[in-house]
């Protein structure tokens, strides 16, 4: 039984060396609060089972296990400061356009506004018409000669659908085309007005009744020095490229948030799925050279790497789940919506004639928009094939 040999864990809390108050918020997330929903979420369904057709049940569980996936990888991501995407606009006929629409990218955002108007959460309205002005005012930026343009999209309040907490850049290239960046957040919502007053210190203050995270997608800011956006935003360490999070972190990982979402359907404790988190975050920090708790990053990878040959995943998790673990601050945001939704421009190109944009991979659990009329031949993040291709 699995139980007998995860019993033997201790997951003892790690002690918490800063007294910033977001590192202590993000550890007791870390360590309590998702594996506390993932724990409710699977129970949940577990009850619901007996009244539940098969097929129903099935669906329901899949469902469940590629958001559970989903969540893993967002906190993965979020902790290496993943560049999430980049996109290139040209300026036609005074709006920006992508390549990948008819349309301009304006009239995309503006049709998914009007979506989620009819059909959207009624918390999230007043972002979605922010996301809207925040677009046109970029635009109107760079029409009037500015070379570079960084807004900033934090996640939404309790029941948003908007759980990404982001920035975009964009740049006007040698080629008069706009390279649009977007990078995760460490930043949390109650130190963000403060970092972006570094970036222009006359930033407008928010308006009394306006949700903080409408204020702050509403106000752009252009001609920041790019260096100085990533500087202030990302703080110390570079971002790193998708193509490189997948080949370090998504992939050495992968049999960790596996065995998760399994033990968590069968029924796991919290300080099992607790235990297994950690361990998740520990060997992806070890993977990727940045674990300032041991000498030899290198090393100590290759060493698991022999005991996980030998004795497979739960050795792994007996071995790190105790040690010591970086702390980074990230947002100090709850999870915990089904959707997950980057911008309301996903919502403006939801379908095409095959079917649903939204892409939920079922090896890795990554979920993104796929571009519109073209289909996907593999995850762009894993290359996986489950959930994508028909
Ligand atoms: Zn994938």
């Amino acid at each position: 039984m699995q139980d007998r040999a995860v019993a033997t864990i201790s997951a003892n809390p790690t002690t918490i060396s800063s007294d910033h108050p977001c590192l202590q918020i993000s550890e007791r997330r870390a360590n309590n609060y998702e594996v506390l929903f993932d724990f409710g979420a699977y129970k949940e369904l577990q009850n619901l089972k007996p009244f539940l057709e098969p097929e129903e049940y099935q669906r329901k569980r899949e469902q469940l296990d590629a958001r559970t996936k989903n969540n893993l990888l967002t906190t993965l991501m979020e902790r290496f400061n993943v560049q999430v995407s980049q996109v290139r606009y040209e300026m036609v006929n005074g709006k920006l356009k992508s390549p990948d629409h008819d349309d301009p990218m304006e009239d995309v955002i503006v049709r998914g506004q009007q979506y989620r108007l009819r059909n959207g959460n009624p918390i999230d309205r007043p972002r979605e018409v922010a996301e809207v002005i925040n677009f046109q005012k970029r635009q109107e930026a760079l029409k009037r000669g500015a070379k570079t343009n960084v807004y900033i999209s934090p996640r939404g309040a309790d029941g948003t659908d908007y759980i990404h907490h982001f920035f975009g850049t964009d740049e006007v290239q040698a080629d008069g085309s706009i390279l649009t960046s977007i990078y995760t957040l460490k930043i949390p919502h109650h130190e963000l007005l403060e970092a972006i007053q570094k970036l222009n210190r006359n930033y407008a203050k928010p308006q009394p009744g306006e949700p903080f995270d409408a204020f702050v997608i509403r106000n752009s800011i252009a001609d920041v020095p790019i260096e100085k956006v990533l500087s202030v935003l990302h703080q110390d360490e570079s971002s790193m490229p998708l193509s490189e999070f997948g080949v370090k972190v998504e992939i050495p990982t992968r049999e960790l948030r596996d065995f998760y979402i399994k033990r968590a359907a069968e029924g796991a404790t919290e300080q099992e799925l607790s235990a297994i988190r950690k361990s998740m975050l520990k060997l992806a920090d070890l993977s990727t050279g940045k674990d300032t708790f041991t000498l030899d990053n290198a090393n100590a990878l290759a060493d698991i790497q022999t005991l996980t040959r030998a004795h497979g995943v739960q050795a792994i998790i007996a071995l790190l789940a105790t040690q010591q673990l970086r702390n980074v601050p990230t947002n100090c945001g709850i999870q915990e919506s089904t959707t997950s939704a980057w911008s309301v421009g996903e919502f403006g190109f939801y379908r095409d004639g095959s079917g649903t944009l939204q892409i939920i991979c079922k090896t890795c659990g990554f979920s993104y928009m796929r571009t519109s009329a073209i289909l996907e031949q593999g995850c762009r993040l894993c290359s996986g094939k489950d959930g994508i291709a028909c």
